[in-house]
């Protein structure tokens, strides 16, 4: 290596230091909280720019945003209180009777949201079967639809959808193309190089890590007129990510690669440890070959699939709710992306009239040791059906 080459830093480094955070005056390597939630204005009465207010955002929030912009190579990283905040801000931010294209089956508070915008005709909302992209391309409208929504891998059943050919359909008939990658955070999956628009992501889940904040990441390939309208919203709305939230979560991204990656490790070896087990009747991974989006997921996530899979059980509905709850190492808990593993039985938490399958429990891997976790879910099993 010649040490006199100018040569960018990886990621990996910017993001355990912080992007090198350093106090001027102290030479502190911890960012410090900024609570204030009004600005003084200098001698000539002019506003200290760009903070004034704290609906604005301020300094301990931008510097989680610089972070996460670095992550996504994204001209700009807006971050709001919570994912659906950040979600709901796209969707105000559409004018009335737009229409959208979203898919049948996804993250339930979103696709909540959205139904609920079109009960009051604020939107007229076309469908398609997650990781279709013929059905998602019959369902834009071109010169119509204004915004086409792709969430990959998908919720609960981790679909794949190819981001880039949904881009090039979405470019095509001129509407914007928002990714929800939050089961793969930019460690492995960078939504906006491969063609989104938007990418979001529930900083609440892998960003954070840690599950003792909830935080909603948007990112946005080109600043325009729409992005500058979402900042307003989020300002008016008071729906930026609050100064200890955002700390917690700059604590939490220094360790992002490395809970990652050790996630994503264990999750294969489960995937392919319960795939045909007697008591399973299918394991849902990208990371298994036998996936129908195994090729492209592992082009969208540099390799490392995810560390979300689901497990449908052989048995009854009160089966699969009670290998959720004989467990001792899994938490039976909903969210995702913590260093401690979740196992759930979604249909409980998605509520009636959610399409999903009645015995599937949904498991976020952690970065437990992870001949722990297949002993823990072999007992639950055993337990289950003794
Ligand atoms: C959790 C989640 C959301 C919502 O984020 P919150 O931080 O819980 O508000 C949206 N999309 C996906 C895929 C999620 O997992």
């Amino acid at each position: 290596m010649n040490p006199n080459r100018n040569r960018p830093l990886n990621l990996a480094t910017q993001i355990a230091q912080a992007l090198h955070y350093e106090d001027k005056k102290t030479g502190s390597v911890v960012p410090p909280i900024q609570h204030a939630a009004t600005y003084a204005r200098d001698h000539d009465y002019n506003i200290r720019q760009p903070f004034w207010y704290r609906r604005d955002g301020n300094e301990t929030t931008e510097h989680a945003e610089k972070m996460i912009a670095a992550l996504e190579g994204a001209e700009d990283t807006m971050l709001f209180s919570s994912g659906m905040s950040a979600c709901t801000a796209v969707i105000e931010q559409l004018p009335t009777g737009a229409h959208i294209v979203v898919p049948e089956v996804m993250y339930h508070g979103v696709l909540a949201q959205i139904q609920l915008y079109a009960a009051k005709n604020r939107l007229v909302v076309s469908y398609y079967t997650a990781g279709k992209i013929e059905e998602l391309s019959d369902a834009i409208r071109p010169g119509e639809t204004l915004l086409v929504w792709v969430e990959t891998p998908n919720n609960p059943n981790w679909e794949v959808t190819d981001i880039n050919a949904a881009s090039n359909l979405t470019r095509d008939a001129g509407a914007k193309l928002i990714v929800d990658a939050t089961a793969t955070p930019p460690t492995m999956t960078r939504a906006l190089e491969l063609g989104a628009d938007y990418s979001f992501h529930s900083a609440t889940k892998y960003l954070n890590g840690h599950s003792d904040v909830t935080a909603g990441a948007l990112s946005v390939k080109n600043v325009d007129k729409d992005w500058e309208e979402l900042g307003l919203i989020r300002k008016l709305q008071g729906t930026v990510l609050q100064s200890n939230d955002a700390w917690l979560l700059i604590r939490g991204m220094r360790t992002l690669h490395l809970r990652v990656t050790r996630a994503c490790e264990s999750a294969i070896v489960l995937a392919e440890y319960f795939e045909g087990h007697p008591r399973v009747e299918k394991v849902l991974y990208p990371g298994l070959k036998s996936h129908p989006g195994h090729e492209i997921a592992r082009r969208q996530t540099d390799g490392q699939f995810s560390a979300m899979l689901s497990i449908i059980i052989k048995g009854s509905e009160q089966d699969a709710i009670r290998v959720a709850s004989n467990c001792d190492v899994f938490y039976p808990a909903t969210s995702l992306g913590g260093v401690e593993s979740l196992i759930e039985h979604r249909k409980t938490v998605s509520g009636d009239g959610f399409p999903v399958h009645e015995r599937l429990l949904r498991l976020s891997i952690g970065i437990e040791d992870v001949d722990d976790l297949i002993y823990d879910l072999e007992r639950a099993l055993a337990r289950t059906f003794s």
